[in-house]
């Protein structure tokens, strides 16, 4: 098997092969970012089917997302002595293909609610009729249920000691009841379901735990409660149960995931066998060294030092644009280089910490004809929910009769769309208005509440059209969002609160940069005719394209050149980890108030480093001057890890004006710190002098202690210096 392997270009270390090799019984695999953990949970796979000979049936192979479970499946294929037949045959699979596929085989026939937009109509009908339509956003409230119930916390026994804790649970309770009554599930459900059916059930459990004799997770790290619980069920009878991770990369504990059941797992399973993986093989030695640099501000984690095999002249670049926009430039200018150089779209990443963030960046690569791939959302900045009937409104302003824009805004003024449209053009019919919103007025059992709105927006469009840009979104916030948005500190949802805040900034951002409503209200169109124009010419391109993710979609991949944007206080660590108060006590029982900020301040941190140690070859991270028109300083992650990070300065002044769409690039608008070259470090190196094999030396007990022999190479180590 390992001959072939080879022969297929896969040399793997000894402590791969030993867990390659593992059979029976709990394995733990905790180790640092790109050094092999995916591929020896690949290779055991393998191995079990080949040489081992356990049908493909048995295997359980959980992974992260949709296209991890994909790349997983064409890796087995590939594997020395498989083919597409068995990994047809093994079940490759995220937690919710898994739960989802039980459920169904069980008898569960509920219809899934898998547009989030329908779950919020849902929400904003519940909270109508409790009259809390301007206390609460049904986003908001989704994503706080949604924590709730990976950590399995029943919404009966939410506490209710504050008016808000009590309609929070109301309104929880109302849409249980809905679902229900519908015989519907969401997305979560099908976890919390797939968990009571394995807990009432004893027979599907019975059977599950034969079935699946071999089971596999990825990622584990970032395992919630609920999908915890599953796999330990199901695990139970044979304990065949490989799992692998890096406690450095939890990255969605403010979703639930607990970082504890992989740091914990031989207290459950005393007979686990551990096999530590310490050699990076994916990125060079200075992106490894960025990465531990930062990593290792960290307090709660495993200890692990990371050894660097690749070398490269090229280190990792920092770059401060003067602002977003200025930033989107210098990257398009980059990218083309490399093009114009013979590199491959299909080779670069560009990663950010929140979705907004590249608002910039995809209406730059969408006026140059740059190829890319969004795995954010299909909806462009200017579709999202929030920012749509902003939109919709300004459009309002200009063109009285836009009958789709008057559709878009029936939703904030809780109108059914088909209904009020039926009446706008049955009575456009009757007679015309200049302004056909007012037919509205005609509704049959509008309330009250609902007239008054409905007169005072119309009377808000109107003014809206003398209006600057910024004034009018301005405006148009203050009456829908800001009443919810005013965050009172110690609110459960302030968390939640400041994610939507920020799109709400980023849109004033971008519409500062216009004159006229009309000039920003083209501009959007413009981008969008592109947008679809590049969307119809999708198979030209293949599989070609610059890949554009926030950080938590990065997770597991690698990319051989990397572009992290927007490395900001304020955006890395976020404003949202930042402030104590604003996290959950439901969520994060028992903790104290300094407890939740390191926690959180830990996470994002994590973050920094997952994003880092995507790169294999290049990576270039960014940090704009100005930021949604304020300054902005470098994030203390970088600035810790790079030094002179924080004195690097742009080279010319805030250029504010209105963007021309397809402006030459304004190199002058970069300043470039070199490279973070410069600071010499104590390190083991291996003497054998063929394999480059390094480890920084980070304590003083360790420099006391003997090293250990090189695990590539099995020479022995010596002490010396290594430049980072
Ligand atoms: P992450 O923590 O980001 O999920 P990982 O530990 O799962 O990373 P992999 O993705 O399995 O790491 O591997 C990282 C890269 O190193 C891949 O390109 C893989 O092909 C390569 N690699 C793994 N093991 C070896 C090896 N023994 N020799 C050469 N390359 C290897
Ligand atoms: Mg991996």
């Amino acid at each position: 098997f390992f001959r072939e392997l080879e022969r297929q270009g896969i040399h793997l270390n000894r402590p791969q092969v030993q867990a390659v090799r593992h059979f029976k019984g709990p394995l733990l695999t905790l180790a640092g970012a790109g050094s092999g953990k995916t591929t020896v949970l690949v290779c055991r796979v393998a191995y079990l089917l080949s040489v081992h000979r356990i049908h493909p049936g048995n295997l359980l192979l959980i992974t992260f997302s949709k296209k991890a479970a994909e790349e997983m499946r064409e890796r087995i294929t590939r594997m020395p002595g498989l083919g597409p037949g068995v990994s047809a045959m093994m079940q490759v699979r995220t937690f919710h293909a898994f739960c989802l596929r039980t459920l169904r085989m069980n008898g569960w026939e509920q219809e899934i609610i898998s547009d989030s937009r329908y779950q919020q109509i849902v929400i904003k009908r519940i909270l109508l009729s409790k009259g809390l339509q301007d206390t609460y956003q049904p986003e908001v409230l989704l994503s706080l249920l949604s924590s709730y119930k990976m950590q399995l916390i029943d919404i009966a026994t939410l506490p209710e000691k504050t008016e808000e804790e009590q309609e929070i649970k109301q309104i929880f309770q109302a849409y249980e009841q809905w679902k229900l009554e519908q015989h519907k599930m969401d997305f979560d459900d099908i976890l919390v379901k797939a968990h009571e059916l394995l807990q009432t059930n004893p027979d599907v459990l019975r059977s599950l735990q034969r079935k699946f004799t071999y089971i596999s997770v990825d990622e584990f790290q970032d395992t919630n409660t609920v999908q915890y619980e599953i796999i330990q069920m199901i695990a139970q009878h044979h304990h065949n149960l490989m799992v692998v991770g890096d406690d450095d990369q939890t990255i969605y504990s403010f979703n639930g995931a607990r970082n504890e059941f992989i740091l914990q797992f031989h207290e459950k399973y005393e007979s686990a066998k551990t096999v530590t993986l310490d050699i990076n093989y994916r990125s060079t030695a200075s992106i490894v060294g960025l990465g531990n640099a930062i990593i290792r501000h960290n307090v709660q984690r495993k200890n692990k030092t990371l050894l660097a095999t690749r070398q490269s002249e090229c280190k990792p670049q920092y770059i401060r644009p003067v602002s977003s926009d200025d930033e989107a430039e210098w990257l398009i200018d980059d990218i083309r280089q490399r093009i114009e150089a013979g590199g491959r779209y299909g080779d670069m990443a560009v990663l950010y910490r929140s979705a907004s963030n590249s608002r910039a960046i995809i209406e730059q690569l969408i006026l140059h004809n740059l190829p890319f791939i969004d795995y954010g959302s299909s909806d462009s900045f200017y579709e999202q929910w929030m920012v749509k009937p902003i939109i919709d409104h300004l459009r309002l302003s200009h063109e009285r009769r836009n009958f789709e824009a008057m559709e878009g805004v029936l939703p904030s003024l809780y109108i059914g769309r088909e209904q009020g449209m039926r009446i706008i053009q049955e009575q456009e019919a009757v007679q015309a208005k200049k302004w056909p919103l007012i037919h509205l007025l005609g509704l049959p059992l509008l309330k009250e509440f609902q007239k008054e709105k409905l007169k005072n927006r119309i009377k808000l469009i109107k003014s809206l059209a003398d209006m600057k840009p910024l004034t009018a979104i301005q405006a148009i916030r203050k009456d829908f969002y800001d009443s919810f948005l005013e965050t009172n500190k110690r609110s459960k949802l302030s968390h939640h609160k400041e994610m939507l805040k920020e799109t709400l900034d980023e849109l004033e951002a971008s519409a500062k940069r216009f004159d006229t409503v009309e000039q920003f209200l083209y501009f959007i169109h413009e981008v969008a005719e592109k947008r679809n124009e590049m969307h119809a010419a999708k198979r030209e391109h293949g599989a070609d394209k610059i890949a554009l993710m926030t950080i938590h979609k990065s997770k597991g991949l690698e990319f051989p050149i990397v572009y992290l944007l927007c490395a900001i206080e304020g955006n890395m660590p976020h404003s949202s980890a930042l402030a104590a108060d604003q996290l959950d006590d439901v969520l994060l029982a028992g903790a104290t108030r300094r407890d939740k900020s390191d926690a959180a301040l830990e996470e994002e941190r994590r973050l920094a480093y997952v994003a880092v140690t995507r790169a294999k070859a290049e990576l270039l991270i960014s940090s704009p001057v100005f930021f949604r028109g304020k300054k902005a300083e470098p994030s203390r992650f970088l600035v810790s890890a790079f030094p002179g990070a924080d004195k690097a300065v742009a080279a010319s002044p805030v250029g504010a004006g209105p963007v021309r769409a397809a402006a030459a690039p304004s190199k002058a608008a970069v300043a470039r710190v070199k490279s973070a070259a410069g600071e010499r470090v104590a390190a083991w190196v291996c003497s054998s002098g063929r394999c480059n094999a390094w480890a920084r030396i980070s304590s003083p007990q360790e420099a006391q202690r003997a090293a250990k022999a090189c695990p590539l190479c099995g020479e022995a180590m010596h002490k010396g210096s290594k430049l980072v």
